[in-house]
């Protein structure tokens, strides 16, 4: 069985995703989804960037937009509405005050910059090249614990996105995996299992089998998310997630609703 949810859903706003958010439900409610939240990019607190995020001015028409949707579709699907926010050092209380000022399901954390470096973005990847591999995992992890220990986030996003392009650390760097999951299970976050990996050149969900193990044993709670940025993509391979799930020893994913794990729900395949 697939999880009854998915949630990180882009919209259009962001620039770079395409469909209407009812295209998005149909694909849901037609793989058999109970439940689907949608997680836009809330907008840069750093600088402006129409084509990875939206901008503060259409925060308004993505609550409205969702809120529609949410109405029309009442009878046939949950629909929840979240956010996916950049962790940005340094700007904690400008993205403080962009996700206090609207209800949210869920606040989706994510980690996209390495000082300043987007080290995920296809046109950036020549960087990769200057680096010490080795350097950016640690330093990647080291701002998944300092987004977690915020307080600003619920779900941490992808949290081994830094795999993307197929770089490997030569280091082991399972003490760090281990510190991070200490202060995720500290500062109370969950984590999600993200498929968008498969369709990139790593071709693995984030996290890995070895990272989700290391979540599980120190209790961190997940949930699921494809990071669809089409409407097909919702719910994509999560059968493959349920499989990685139960593989690292989880029996449960969590559901939220306001801000909090609203119940626990049994993973089986
Ligand atoms: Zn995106
Ligand atoms: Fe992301
Ligand atoms: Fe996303
Ligand atoms: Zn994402």
């Amino acid at each position: 069985m697939i999880p009854i949810l998915d949630y990180h859903l882009h919209t259009k706003l962001c620039g770079h995703a395409q469909g209407e958010p009812s295209e998005y439900i149909h694909h849901a409610i037609k793989i058999g989804l109970k439940e689907i939240g949608f997680s836009d990019h809330a907008p840069l607190v750093s600088h402006n960037d129409p084509t990875l995020t939206m901008n503060f001015s259409q925060l308004p028409e993505y609550h409205k937009m969702i809120e529609d949707v949410r109405k029309t579709y009442e009878e046939d699907i949950q629909v929840k509405i979240g956010i996916e926010a950049d962790f940005i050092p340094g700007y904690e209380n400008d993205t403080k005050a962009i996700l206090e000022n609207y209800p949210y399901d869920y606040v989706i954390g994510s980690v996209h910059y390495v000082n300043d470096w987007a080290f995920d973005h296809p046109h950036q990847i020549q960087q990769w090249k200057q680096k010490n591999v080795n350097d950016v995992y640690r330093n990647y992890y080291r701002l998944l614990r300092e987004s977690a220990n915020s307080g600003l986030f619920d779900i941490m996003a992808h949290v081994d996105l830094v795999k993307k392009f197929g770089h490997r650390p030569s280091d082991d760097l399972s003490d760090v995996v281990r510190k991070t999951a200490e202060i995720f299970k500290k500062s109370g976050v969950a984590i999600e299992i993200n498929t968008s990996g498969l369709r990139k050149p790593v071709k693995e969900i984030y996290p890995s089998l070895k990272d989700l193990k290391i979540y599980c044993q120190s209790g961190i709670p997940c949930t699921f998310g494809s990071d669809a940025h089409l409407p097909e993509q919702v719910g994509w391979e999560f059968k493959q997630a349920v499989e990685l799930a139960l593989a690292a020893g989880y029996s449960e994913y969590v559901v939220f609703k306001n801000r909090k794990i609203e119940k626990t729900m049994p993973l089986s395949i």
